[in-house]
């Protein structure tokens, strides 16, 4: 965490509603201000993510895309406007985010997280958001996080389902991992994707608001954490359900 900074008056006064909760309050703030997030994928979970970490004035976000922005994104990526189709999605990220709060330094990488690049990106942040959509870049980051002593928050959403947890099994025996829940990754066509199977443009916005609260939390460390708790989003039946995810001793990345 880098050294907490003063307010000015007009960031005192676009926070107040931060800085008026007694858990987070002008030093809470000011550790917002000087933290740095990574965001990777500027899709459907990236965009409600992306759009409160900088309204939340968090200092430095990263964003982490090499897709353009299609036509089929704009039902439920809604930091992209119909005006930014055909281009990289990390910059127009950065154009919708500098519009939202100028104070923020958007790095905009217009890259795909790969094992050669992945602690360089990762190593520059304070806490990492998964907002991507395959196991091998979800896979990849939890070994990275892990290694560099990087808090995770990951979520996933398909059809009208969600689920999020937050992962620092650096930080103890009792912490998992995602190996912990997943020892395997499964082949890329075990699990359809959004484009095959669908996912309700909503469900996008409810589990993105969830990573960013979560990021929100682990960078003031306020309220209970997530890690060990996989957070379900049933959104056909309206209800949220929680499975306790548990510390493997064989696990290839945390174990013993
Ligand atoms: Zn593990």
């Amino acid at each position: 965490m880098t050294a907490l900074p003063d307010m000015t008056e007009p960031q005192i006064r676009r926070y107040a509603r931060h800085i008026v909760l007694a858990e987070i309050g002008g030093t809470g703030q000011a550790r917002l201000i000087g933290s740095r997030v990574l965001v990777v994928g500027a899709g459907g979970l990236g965009a409600p993510l992306l759009q409160y970490l900088a309204a939340a004035g968090i200092g430095t976000l990263g964003v982490i895309d090499d897709d353009t922005v299609d036509l089929s994104n704009l039902q439920r990526q809604v930091i992209h406007r119909t005006a930014d189709i055909g281009m990289a999605k990390a910059e127009s990220a950065r154009r919708a985010l500098a519009d939202i709060n100028p104070e923020v330094r958007v790095q905009a990488h217009r890259e795909r997280l790969t094992a050669e690049n992945a602690e360089r990106l990762v190593g520059a942040y304070d806490v990492v958001a998964d907002g991507s959509d395959n196991f091998a870049t979800r896979f990849l980051l939890n070994d990275t996080c892990f290694r560099l002593k990087k808090t995770l928050v990951a979520a996933a959403i398909l059809r009208f389902d969600g689920q999020i947890s937050t992962y620092k099994a650096w930080s103890g025996a009792s912490h998992p991992c995602l190996r912990c829940l997943f020892p395997a990754a499964p082949s890329e066509d075990a699990v359809p994707s959004c484009a095959q199977a669908g996912v309700l443009g909503a469900l996008a916005g409810t589990l993105g608001a969830l990573q960013a609260t979560e990021v929100v939390k682990e960078l003031l460390g306020i309220g209970r954490s997530l890690s060990g708790r996989l957070l379900t989003y049933d959104a056909l039946d309206g209800s949220f359900e929680e499975m306790a995810i548990t510390k493997r001793q064989d696990c290839p990345t945390c174990g013993a």
